[in-house]
Order: structure tokens, then sequence, then C-alpha cells
């Protein structure tokens, strides 16, 4: 518990948090100004995020029903651009995911922790990928304003970004460093980077004249921060979607609605990612690990305190 006491009481946690507020008022200025309109998070839901790494399931039981903690909010983004009069939506949501405990020492990794979820219809990814490096672009610009004497006292000298963020494929690094190409590529950065194709989650488009081939992509901090936002352009048609399904042996039973509306052609076209809030927090504050920035931290494998 005094451990528990004294982490709250960190003199760091005050600027780290002022650097916090005013990078979620950036945010949530900029998602105003380009009228992409804020929902409230969903925490229960029959049907998540199915993930694509080893982790653990939280549900809870409620009148017979199961309910699962929501670990992302891609289908609910999904959903709601079915509403005729919404193009452009965001959440930003609390994601329960029980991580392995092996992730602990990553730095990057809390079992609880928050992203902001961006989705929007009828657009490409080049649309989404001008979205974002405006966003990051205005966030970093206020928060260095806002927050001179929190980054000295902080120590970090806060770079802005230049304009177009870089894109890269992942075959051209995969080339050039090898497998730990995204680990590598973050670390020789001194801007965030776009990294795009990557074999992952059903709902990430596939290229149907070139299998093999994902519409989807990453946003990489500098310095060797690693990930910062995952995303794509998004399957729409009902059979693809249950072909990647069954390639990746996803349970489809959670998901009977979501593709019963995919089979009535109603699931829109759209693109989207999510940006993990404290990772982005931890790389503007350059903190070594992710537990630093948050008060309550939930660290892979560790007990929770409070
Ligand atoms: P994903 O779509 O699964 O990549 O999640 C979107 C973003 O949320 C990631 O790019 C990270 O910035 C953040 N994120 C994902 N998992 C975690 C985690 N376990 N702890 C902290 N942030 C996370
Ligand atoms: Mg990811």
């Amino acid at each position: 518990m005094q451990a528990a006491i004294s982490h709250i009481r960190a003199e760091e946690h005050s600027n780290i948090l002022r650097v916090q507020s005013a990078a979620l008022k950036a945010i949530h200025d900029y998602m105003y100004e380009n009228r992409v309109v804020q929902a409230m998070p969903i925490i229960l839901s029959p049907a998540t995020d199915p993930l694509n790494h080893h982790h653990f399931d939280a549900k809870v039981e409620y009148y017979g029903q199961k309910l699962n903690l929501t670990k992302s909010m891609i289908i609910h983004k999904q959903l709601s651009l079915l509403n005729d009069g919404i193009d452009r939506i965001y959440f930003m949501s609390p994601n329960v995911r029980l991580e392995d405990a092996k992730l602990r020492d990553s730095g990057r990794h809390l079992f609880e922790f928050t992203q902001v979820d961006i989705e929007f219809k009828n657009k490409s990814k080049g649309d989404f990928f001008k979205f974002v490096d405006g966003m990051l672009a205005h966030t970093f610009k206020f928060v260095s304003k806002e927050c001179a004497k929190e980054l000295e006292a902080l120590g970090r000298d806060l770079r802005m970004p230049k304009l177009p963020l870089r894109v890269y494929e992942s075959e051209e690094l995969m080339a050039e460093y090898g497998k730990d190409f995204e680990k590598t590529a973050s670390e020789k950065a001194k801007d965030p980077f776009w990294i795009t194709n990557f074999r992952r989650e059903f709902y990430d488009r596939e290229d149907k004249q070139r299998k093999g081939y994902f519409h989807n992509y990453d946003v990489f901090w500098p310095e060797g921060y690693g990930e910062a936002l995952s995303g794509g352009e998004r399957e729409w048609e009902h059979d693809e979607i249950v072909r990647k399904m069954r390639e990746r042996k996803t349970d489809t039973k959670p998901f009977d609605t979501y593709l019963k509306v995919a089979s009535q052609g109603l699931i829109p076209k759209t693109v989207g990612g999510g940006l993990g809030i404290e990772r982005m927090v931890r790389f503007m504050t350059g903190r070594k690990h992710i537990r630093e920035v948050t008060m309550f931290p939930r660290v892979p494998g560790e007990e929770i305190i409070f």
C-alpha cells in the first residue's frame, strides 16, 4: 500500500496531468473544428474486438446475457455510421484488455487504458492519414505552447512533427530491418511515421485483387516509443467478413447480429483508427514506462492496489 501511495504522490504527476489535459483539449477541439461528433463509450457488449494476440477474456453475465468488457469501439463505430446524418464519429473510450503478464516490462502495455477511437464514412486511408497528421500537429503545437514549464520540469524537449508524416510499406521496412522492423524503425525515427499493410483482425480491408495486401496501417512514435495508433479501411461485405473470421478462427457466435446487419448490405464503407492516450502522454513527457503516466497503474501481471 505504501508504494501505491508514494506513486500517487509522485511530484511529476501534476506536470504529466497538465500535459495530458492540454493534449486532450487539443484533440477535442480538433474534432469539433473538423465536425467529427463525439459519442459516449460503451463498456459492456455481447460483441467486441476479438484482438489478434494472446489475452484473457473479461466477461460478465447479466440476466442470463453474456457480455464482454469492450476492447475497442470498432463494432460500435461502424454501427454508429449506419445513421445517415453522421459521417464522422469518435469515442474517447476506456478499454479493458487483460494482457499477458509477459508484457509487464514492454513499457507500453496496461490492461486498462484509453483510446481516441475515430471512424469516417466513405473516406479512404489517404483522407485518414491527412486527418491524423493534422491532429498530431495541432496537439503537439498546443501542448508545447501551453505546457512549456511542465515539459521543462519533466526534462522533455518536444519536437514538432514535420508534415506530411512519412508513410512506409511493411515489406519495405522488413527488407531493410528484418522481422523486428517496427522496433528498429521507431528507434531510428525522429518524427512519428506511418506503416501500412499488416495481416490482422477480420475487419481490416484486404484487397480483393491482391490477396494478402491489407489497407490498414499503424502510426509509430519515434525514439523507440513504438506503436501509437492502429487502423484501416474496413470490410463491409458479409461474405468477406465471414471468410476472414473463418481464416482467423474467430468465434462467429457473438457476431451473429453484426453478421445479419452485414448480410443486409448495411455495414457502411468506413476508415478509421484508434490512438492510445497513455502511450501518447508517455511519449510527450518522455517517460520510460507507461505506468509513470497513470496514477493507478494497471500493468499486465501486477496486482491492482487501488
Ligand atoms: P489496437 O487497435 O489494438 O492497436 O489499439 C489501438 C491503440 O491503443 C494502439 O495503437 C495503442 O496506442 C493503444 N493500445 C493498445 N493496447 C494497449 C495496451 N495494452 N496498453 C496501452 N495502450 C494500448
Ligand atoms: Mg495495434
